[in-house]
């Protein structure tokens, strides 16, 4: 996963992208870059770590003009290389292209040979270059009839930011699978992954890049073209946005996650409701679902586990004892509220069930009685070739294990998740959404090469 922000025509652009970056950060923690164009050349850093470690302040100075492209990575293709840091930037005949790319393609084998029978030559090993090699390949005349050409060939989930020059170029697949929104800051426009960005930095919401559709900037314009087959495509927004992955402060697919959020605890509550003390929170993914749960039972809410949030990443080592470590460090029980107490604990999802056992584990060591577990969404069965790391099935819990298994697994006394009727009730468009997570029904096709390494 990861996220991305355009800005165009506004002085001191990459300061705006950096400043974005900065709300864009839980998208994507591995690595950051932004480009920039001052009227004649283009600009570009890029490094390892979270966005303030990998631009400095004085880096950001020298990327000097007022059109800029950043991005913050969570790798799904390709490893965690300094090769495979975003903006991807390139020469060709003498027009420079810098793209950042957020979701999965999921026709990248078939792309990619193609264009290395072509005579391409990949300096990646990222999704995200197919798409300037059939940019450059592609008759350039009009903008809107280039991308579409171009960006129609692709299929899977992508939401995109260019920068060519001065012109800032957005664009959201067919099926809308990944978020982008659209602002303005006195008059001039922002392109970025999510809302919250907008909201940092003052800039007015204006609305969503729609699935299928082309937004090119220049200057204070912006014009839209829609790619072939966007009627035909089925709208899928990823509904893991909506549970876990995006801020609960950004509006995306037209509706707020903090309220979409809320909705899906107070669903969950009328579906499995169960007698205790309090209900209280994983946090910080399962506040909200647990807000919602405590309304609609009636019953308290309690902050049963506090997080530090001056953890960084860099000291996270491959071992068994760092990652206990890890997890004790970041979320610590406090035992004067959960002594002898009947608990419901709710959290937004169990992906491999190895973190919400170190939990439960912890409030049992910290004197709860009884713990129930209630999980805002599904179970999740399936992989996600669309952009969130879902890894293969034997590794997602709910795959291999039924619901009893899985509450012996993390030692609860009950275990129920949220159905699927109900969670779908609770959004605001529950026919648009990508639920293949939970169901199996991938909306476009999955590809047969599955490994997220494919291109290396
Ligand atoms: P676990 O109990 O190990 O499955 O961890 C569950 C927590 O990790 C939940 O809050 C999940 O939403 C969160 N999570 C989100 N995305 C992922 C992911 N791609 N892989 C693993 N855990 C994730």
């Amino acid at each position: 996963m990861c996220g991305i922000i355009g800005v165009s025509n506004i002085e001191n652009a990459s300061r705006v992208a950096m400043l974005g970056l900065h709300a864009l950060q839980h998208r994507g923690e591995e690595a950051a870059g932004i480009a920039s164009y001052d009227g004649q050349n283009v600009h570009i850093i890029k490094n390892t770590g979270l966005v303030d470690d990998a631009i400095s302040a004085i880096q950001v100075a020298e990327l000097k003009g007022s059109t800029a492209v950043g991005h913050c990575r969570y790798s799904t293709t390709g490893s965690s290389n300094y090769k495979n840091i975003q903006p991807f930037l390139v020469t060709h005949k003498k027009k420079r292209i810098a793209v950042a790319h957020n979701g999965n393609l999921t026709n990248t084998e078939e792309l990619y040979k193609k264009l290395e029978e072509e005579g391409s030559i990949f300096q990646t090993t990222m999704d995200s270059e197919i798409i300037v090699h059939l940019l450059v390949k592609t008759k350039n005349g009009d903008l809107k009839q280039w991308f579409s050409n171009v960006l129609s060939q692709l299929q899977g989930a992508f939401s995109l930011i260019f920068l060519i020059e001065d012109t800032i170029v957005g664009a959201r697949d067919r099926n809308g699978f990944r978020p982008l929104s659209i602002g303005k800051l006195d008059g001039k426009y922002i392109l970025a992954s999510e809302s919250c960005a907008l909201d940092l930095l003052q800039a007015e919401f204006v609305r969503e890049v729609e699935p299928g559709e082309i937004v090119i900037v220049k200057g204070d314009k912006l014009e839209s073209v829609f790619m072939p087959g966007t009627k035909e495509a089925k709208r899928s927004y990823c509904i893991f946005e909506n549970i876990y992955f995006a801020r609960p402060d950004s509006d995306i697919f037209h509706d707020n996650v903090y309220q979409v959020r809320k909705r899906l605890g107070a669903q969950l509550a009328k579906e499995h409701p169960a007698d205790a003390d309090f209900v209280m929170a994983i946090p910080d993914s399962g506040n909200y679902a647990a807000l919602g749960y405590a309304n609609e039972m009636k019953m308290p809410f309690e902050v049963g586990i506090i997080r530090n949030h001056y953890v960084g990443r860099t000291f996270i080592q491959p071992t068994q004892l760092m990652r206990d470590f890890r997890v004790r460090v970041k979320l610590n029980p406090i035992r004067s509220v959960l002594k002898d107490k009947k608990i419901i604990v709710v959290e937004d999802s169990i992906v491999r069930g190895t973190t919400s056992r170190s939990r439960i584990e912890a409030l049992r060591r910290a004197g709860a009685k009884e713990i129930h577990m209630r999980i805002s969404c599904p179970p999740i069965k399936w992989p996600c070739f669309y952009g969130i790391d879902f890894p293969s099935k034997n590794e997602l819990i709910a795959s291999n294990k039924k619901v009893k298994e899985i509450a012996d697994f993390i030692k609860v006394d009950s275990l129920e998740y949220l159905s699927l009727e109900g969670m779908l009730s609770v959004m605001n468009e529950s026919g648009n959404f990508c639920d293949a997570c939970f169901t199996g029904n991938y909306p476009v096709a999955i590809p047969t090469n599955k490994s997220k390494y494919l291109l290396e």
